[in-house]
């Protein structure tokens, strides 16, 4: 995975190097050089920080939870990015999350760089009080590069804002007198939390989908009409009919996306499946979703996992396997649970046309490849699950100014910022031959190598 975007950076770099209007003033030598500086500083994180928690159990056993912080690049503005509680966590991993951070935030112009934290443990594995004790060590462990203006982590898979309560509560005991709102993002809304957090990226998700397949595809139809572009053909046969769609994962983002598509009136779509860490549920005439949004608030975040259980829920549904969602005869497939879900040996199955990656990178580059030599257009998860960030920036803001926005106001700032992502990366995908993950990486690439560049980092 970590190779993966190390790639994806060099190819951009490839291909702005020979785009004479990327930093005209290094020619020559100096501009092989500067190339080579910004590979090796994009590729590698800043710093990555490891330590081992020590955690008495309640059962008296002292164990010992390898953590990590890394901080990629702060070019545009403090580090920022999620901590992730989940048993798979390890540093390559952590480090390509991070470095995905500060592409995402260089992408939307969001004024902070990137990083990403880690904690290897199954949260289900420990009680609350012990979750409450890892928050507070993590704090501890991590103090000296944590803070408002330096790294501010928000939640990921396995944490909410119950931990970041307990870890910005932490960080204000120990740290007293200094500004302490902005510290976390993902907080309650009680603790300085913004309005619109938790809903913010599956609903950005759901927006760039209907912005691309409604708003755009009506605004640019002939000139899209107009192109041999692959990619133009793919979307021009999206316009006007029924649209069949299935979620991978039914948790903060999977749902809320579930949900939005459900709702939406401008796009005629039809949720035929979901699915979570257990099952998937199929239905091909659609899926009630409000039952099962209710349904899971009841039951421990889980979708039904029986007959009886279905029935509990109010829907009509098969249950099938929890991979068999990837693989269904849908139009647009939502990817939001975890990474590395569509790999080279299971894409040939993959039928969607359309792929929202809303967790972060669950395409691998081999299937991402394939997936782009058929024309099938992958929104990448820099493009499409911005929206956390995107709020998480409004709510550092609303902690420092102590002045807080209306739960519609924070939405129309998140889809205005959304939108004016798109309005720069749309036309220039449907002109050029790249899938559009490269067209994302190779903008955010030049504006971070032009900040470098201006700061004096290739000296
Ligand atoms: P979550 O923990 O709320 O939900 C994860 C969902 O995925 C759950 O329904 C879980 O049952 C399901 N799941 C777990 N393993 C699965 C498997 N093997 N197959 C199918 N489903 C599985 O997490 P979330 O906050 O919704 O995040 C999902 C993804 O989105 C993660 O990759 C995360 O990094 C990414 N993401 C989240 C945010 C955010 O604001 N929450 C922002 C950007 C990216």
């Amino acid at each position: 995975m970590l190779d993966q975007t190390r790639l994806i950076i060099q190819q951009s770099l490839d291909a702005l190097l020979k785009d004479h209007s990327f930093l005209p003033e290094l020619q020559g030598e100096e501009r092989e050089q500067a190339y080579t500086s910004l590979g090796s500083i994009l590729s590698t994180p800043n710093h990555a920080h490891k330590s081992f928690l020590r955690i008495p159990l309640q059962n008296g056993k002292v164990v010992r939870i390898p953590s990590y912080r890394v901080q990629h690049n702060n070019a545009l503005g403090p580090y920022k990015g999620g901590i992730r509680f989940h048993e798979s966590v390890n540093e390559d991993e952590v480090i390509n999350l991070a470095s995905l951070m500060t592409l995402k935030n260089a992408l939307h112009d969001v004024p902070f760089g990137g990083g990403k934290g880690g904690v290897v443990l199954n949260p289900r594995d420990f009680t609350a009080k012990e979750l409450h004790l890892i928050c507070k060590k993590y704090v501890r462990y991590f103090n000296d590069i944590l803070g408002p203006d330096k790294d501010i982590p928000a939640p990921d898979v396995g944490t909410g804002e119950r931990e970041m309560d307990w870890m910005m509560a932490e960080y204000k005991s120990i740290n007293p007198g200094l500004p302490y709102r902005g510290s976390f993002t993902g907080k309650s809304i009680i603790n300085g939390g913004s309005l619109g957090r938790k809903e913010a990226t599956g609903k950005g998700v759901y927006f760039t989908f209907r912005y691309l397949l409604h708003d755009f595809l009506k605004e640019q139809r002939d000139s899209l009409k107009n192109t041999t572009n692959k990619f133009a053909k793919t979307t021009l046969g999206y316009e006007g009919r029924e649209l069949t769609v299935a979620v991978q994962g039914f948790g903060n983002v999977g749902a809320v996306a579930a949900l939005e598509a459900y709702r939406c009136k401008d796009l005629k779509n039809k949720v035929v499946a979901v699915s979570d860490r257990n099952v998937t549920l199929y239905n091909k005439e659609g899926i009630n979703i409000p039952a099962l949004v209710d349904f899971k608030s009841k039951n421990n975040g889980e979708l039904p996992m029986t007959e009886e259980q279905v029935v509990l829920a109010g829907v009509k549904a098969e249950i099938l396997d929890r991979e068999a969602v990837l693989y269904l005869d849908v139009d647009s497939l939502f990817l939001a649970a975890l990474g590395d879900q569509v790999h080279k040996d299971n894409v040939g199955k993959v039928k969607a046309r359309v792929i929202m990656e809303g967790a972060n990178a669950p395409i691998t580059s081999e299937a991402d490849e394939i997936l782009s030599s058929k024309g099938v257009i992958v929104i990448p998860d820099i493009l499409a699950n911005a929206g956390g960030v995107i709020v998480s920036y409004l709510e550092w803001l609303q902690g420092r100014e102590t002045q807080f926005y209306s739960e519609q106001e924070v939405f129309t700032l998140l889809y205005d910022k959304m939108k004016s992502t798109l309005d720069t990366i749309l036309p220039i995908f449907f002109q050029d031959p790249f899938p559009l993950r490269q067209n994302c990486y190779i903008h955010s690439v030049m504006k971070l190598s032009t900040v470098l560049y201006r700061q004096g980092k290739l000296y």
